[in-house]
């Protein structure tokens, strides 16, 4: 039993946002309401005794529904030395995170149903945020011949992604878009063309002219999303974006929305933040894919979110080894370790500047993710689970790898303050972070 009092509950899914009290009975909500009395907690809880109740004062705080992060890379099985399934889904709890998509460029990769049922078992006996799995499109990656997606979807994956890589073949793309009807769950694209890509390592223009780099393209991933787009129209099939970083695609998802097309889309937070203009040479740690956009792109991006053209705020956590990132620019694997300073990052930067609400922050991290992946969560309803973040919009910390859950520290930023931290995490209705640490 908990009694959660004179906290700033924000959840758009029914309309509150305001100082109000917030009861839970064992894993679900109870009741979201001002000010509760005493003997009115009794009856909603139905105990005689208030010492059976724990309560906790939230004045000063926001009290969100449960983060849900649809794009999370949890490298096992096969890279357990940059992350594993008991890491990360505790790096999603000291992040806020109660549900978190698991990507499929595992070793060995998601495409079969065993693998599916192997991370769930993994992420079970962790006991920490709830993980669920997104199966490849294509066998291996090779994106010729597609998945068993029935199979796999009865095996518990909630969407299929080749994410990491493109589908190059056009006519591929289509067939899965037709086949992943019969599953209702979504294909999501990571929207590459390779051959434009080709070498690059970050936004083509006049810095990477600068710093000598060689540099992708925007048309590398606009000309996929059109193309996506495009066959979404044609047969019907659920269609969702991931990591949009360029005005001409936010553009395109927009006319798709105009018409009709049954289409989401995420942005990662890293390209809200920061631009190609911060690449140095010698810091890796910037270096992601699709790579940091230029400033036009970025605003675009940020105008796209609060028009409702993207639906979705995604980390794209991808943890690398000190080692690896260690390298030079050119040679540096691409990705940013997100789960644990991303919340921080957006709320000091984009909503303490003014730029994003609350609200919009939690409809497009929690409420949306739900709705279009139909997972559960996402809002504090009567009756839903208890999946609540407790937000202290003060708590400042230092980002370092001490302190992270996750086995990797490759993110912009280590050694730096942020400010605006979850300080309580429940998954239904259990406790699992508090003050900053997992318990
Ligand atoms: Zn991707």
């Amino acid at each position: 039993m908990l009694w959660i009092k004179n906290v700033t509950v924000i959840d758009p899914g029914q309309g509150v946002s305001g100082v109000n009290d917030v009861l839970v009975q064992k894993d679900k909500i109870v009741e979201v309401g001002p000010s509760f009395k005493a003997k009115e907690v009794l009856v909603k809880l139905g105990v005689t005794d208030i010492n059976e109740v724990n309560q906790i004062d939230g004045d000063g705080k926001y009290l969100f529904p449960g983060l849900i992060d649809v794009h999370v890379h949890l490298r096992e099985p096969g890279q357990e030395d940059k992350e594993d399934i008991a890491s990360g889904s505790r790096a999603a709890i000291r992040g806020g995170f109660t549900s978190i998509m698991a990507m499929a460029n595992t070793f060995p990769i998601v495409d079969q149903r065993a693998v599916v049922e192997f991370i769930k078992l993994q992420a079970r006996r962790a006991g920490m945020a709830r993980v669920y799995p997104i199966s490849a499109v294509t066998k291996g990656f090779k994106g010729q011949e597609l998945v068993e997606m029935m199979d796999i979807k009865d095996g518990g994956a909630v969407g299929f992604s080749d994410d990491g890589k493109g589908i190059q073949n056009a006519e591929i793309m289509r067939l899965a878009l037709e086949y992943v009807k019969l599953t209702g769950c979504p294909i999501i694209s990571h929207c590459e063309d390779e051959a434009l890509a080709s070498k690059g390592v970050m936004r083509r223009g006049r810095t990477s002219a600068r710093l000598g780099l060689p540099g992708i393209p925007a048309s590398s991933e606009s000309v996929m999303v059109a193309r996506d787009i495009l066959l979404a129209a044609e047969t019907g099939g659920k269609l969702h974006i991931a990591h949009v970083s360029t005005k001409e695609s936010v553009e395109m998802i927009r006319w798709a929305k105009g018409k009709g097309i049954d289409l989401s889309a995420e942005v990662n937070p890293h390209h809200l933040i920061f631009t190609d203009e911060d690449i140095t040479l010698t810091d890796t740690s910037y270096k992601v894919n699709p790579p940091l956009p230029s400033r036009e792109d970025q605003e675009a991006l940020l105008e796209g979110i609060i028009d409702g053209t993207i639906d979705m705020l995604a980390t794209d956590h991808a943890p690398h080894t000190w080692e690896e990132k260690a390298r030079p620019f050119q040679e540096a694997p691409f990705g940013i370790n997100g789960l644990e300073t991303s919340l921080a990052a957006v709320w000091q930067k984009l909503v303490q500047s003014g730029k994003l609400t609350p609200e919009k922050l939690v409809e497009c991290w929690s409420l949306n993710p739900a709705q279009r992946f139909g997972i559960e969560g996402g809002t504090l309803k009567p009756g839903s689970l208890a999946d609540m973040v407790l937000f202290d919009p003060l708590y400042k910390e230092e980002i370092s790898t001490e302190a992270m859950e996750s086995k990797s520290g490759n993110t912009p930023f280590l050694k730096k303050e942020l400010q605006g931290f979850p300080v309580i995490t429940w998954v239904e209705g259990r406790m699992l972070m508090k003050n900053r640490k997992i318990i």
